[in-house]
Formats: structure tokens, sequence, C-alpha cells
């Protein structure tokens, strides 16, 4: 009477006829270059295509077709003493050397004082070369020490988004003004949920998402431009609605804007330094 062995599973067989091959790869000849590392094979997928479509894509639910997200190496935080460093896929605006980046509110080259791995406004505000539409924004900036000045007047400055729409930059530490012109509010339309700031001369980052304002072919608005804006980590705007663009002392409101747009950084006069200044254009899920 035989016995035959039990026959090892499929996947076993794989595995083994993989090892073979990665190990002839890795033994080689003796007359070739030195031995390299097989490259991964690649696993399949899991998911589904005989589930419903998601509207408006070619993809099913579980599409495992569906291209993979590109991989990003994350950033590092920065310290008190040191700026972190960005995503592998950040534009960079600003690392502490230099505003190639930029160019002056009035078409000539920046006035701005850069020293010591940071950025000082001068000669008026400065806008990047480049244009964008939706972004992640990631800015650092540290109000004049000691404070000088109340409300509007102390450590004002503004990150502009799309050069149309101001998250103010203000030393709101133990000062007040009115709420929609306070650190961490879209200027003119939506108080911060919460003042989390720091006090003057300490290092304080905003962390912005924006989605521009889409416009039919008619030029009239589709839908408007909302903001989500962390100050220090702490959410103070959340997905908010913007009612235009943010303008002093008048109700907001939209006219045809171009798709794209610079982003901007405030001269208020006001000695207000930055340095980390990057951000990473967004892509919209259906094109995902
Ligand atoms: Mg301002």
């Amino acid at each position: 009477m035989t016995s035959k062995s039990p026959r090892p599973p499929r996947h076993f067989a794989v595995v083994a006829r993989r090892a073979a091959c990665a190990a002839l790869f890795l033994v080689g000849t003796g007359n070739q270059a030195p031995a390299q590392t097989a490259a991964p094979v690649p696993t399949p997928i899991e998911g589904r295509r005989d589930t419903p479509l998601l509207p408006g894509t070619q993809w099913h639910v579980h599409d495992p077709e569906r291209p993979q997200p590109v991989v990003v190496t994350p950033g590092t935080p920065s310290t008190s003493d040191t700026p972190g460093h960005p995503p592998s896929d950040a534009v960079v605006l600003f690392d502490g050397h230099d505003l190639s980046a930029w160019s002056g509110d009035d078409g000539h080259p920046p006035k701005w004082k850069v020293a010591d791995g940071t950025m000082t406004p001068s000669g008026g505000g400065i806008h990047t070369l480049q244009d964008f539409g939706d972004v992640q924004v990631h800015v650092e900036f540290s109000t004049p020490t000691p404070g000088v000045g109340h409300g509007q007047e102390r450590g004002n400055s503004g990150v502009f988004l799309q050069g149309l729409y101001e998250v103010q930059v203000l030393d709101s530490y133990g000062d007040r003004t009115y709420p929609d012109g306070q650190a961490g509010a879209i200027y003119g339309q939506s108080p911060p949920q919460v003042n989390p700031v720091r006090p003057p001369g300490e290092w304080q980052a905003y962390d912005i998402v924006f989605t521009a304002a889409r416009f039919g072919e008619d030029k009239a608005l589709n839908t408007p431009a909302y903001l989500t804006v962390f100050l220090n980590g702490v959410l103070v705007q959340n997905h908010v609605a913007l009612l235009g663009p943010t303008i002093n002392g008048a109700l907001a409101k939209y006219g045809f804007t171009t798709p794209t747009g610079p982003l901007g950084l405030q001269d208020h006069g006001h000695a207000v330094r930055f340095r980390n200044v990057w951000l990473r254009p967004l892509t919209p899920p259906a094109a995902r």
C-alpha cells in the first residue's frame, strides 16, 4: 500500500518558485555585476468590480483597478528653534534661503528682508510667481517681540489664498480687536472658533486647506471657495464657505475669478517674521 505525501498548498508552490527565482538572481554567474536585491513581486490587489459605480467617476466601490495613491514621504514637525521639513511632494516657497519663488506685489523683485532663515515684510506685499488652485498650505510666523501697538496695529500681516482671500495674521495674544479681524479669522467674514495664539516672538503655524471657487461657462458662481484652517494645530475654521474675496469694511461678494492665483503674504508695516512656507496642490476626489 502506497501513501502519497499531502500535496503542498498552491500558495506554498508559488512562494517556493519565487524563492528559487530570487536565489538564482542573487547568486548570479560570477562574472556579472554584484548581486542585487530582487524587485518585490507585486501582490494581487483585493477588491471588487461587481459593485455600483461611484457617482461622477468610472470606478466601482472597492475597485482594485483604481490608481494607487502616489507615495509621499511625510515631513517632520518644527520646533521652537528649528523649522521642520515639508512632505516630499510639497512646493517649497521659502526654506529660509531666498525669495526666488516670489514677486513683489508691485511687479518688481521682492524687497522683504531675509536673515537667519526668516523673511520679514519690507517694501510691500509679495506673492508667488506660480499660480495655484486647491491647495494645502503651511506657513509659520512669529509676531514682533516685545509686542507693540493694539488691535489691527499689532503684528499684522496675512496669508492670501489665490491672492484674494485673507487668513489674518495678527498678535492676538492678550490683545483684542474685532473678532473677524483677529488671528485665525477669515478677514471680515469669519472669526476663529477659538483663540490658540502664542505669545509674541514664539513661532506659530498655519495649516490651511483651500478649495477654490468654481464658475460656470457663463462666469456665474457654481460653488464658493472654502477654507479649513488650523492655527498651532487647533482647528479655527471648519470648511467655511466664503462670501467672496475678503475686503475691509464692506460685505464681500463674488465676481468671476480665474481658477488659479498666487499665494500672497501681506506687508502691513509690521515686522512679522515668516519661515518654512510650502504648499501642496490638491486633486479633486473624482480625478483620483
Ligand atoms: Mg492682515
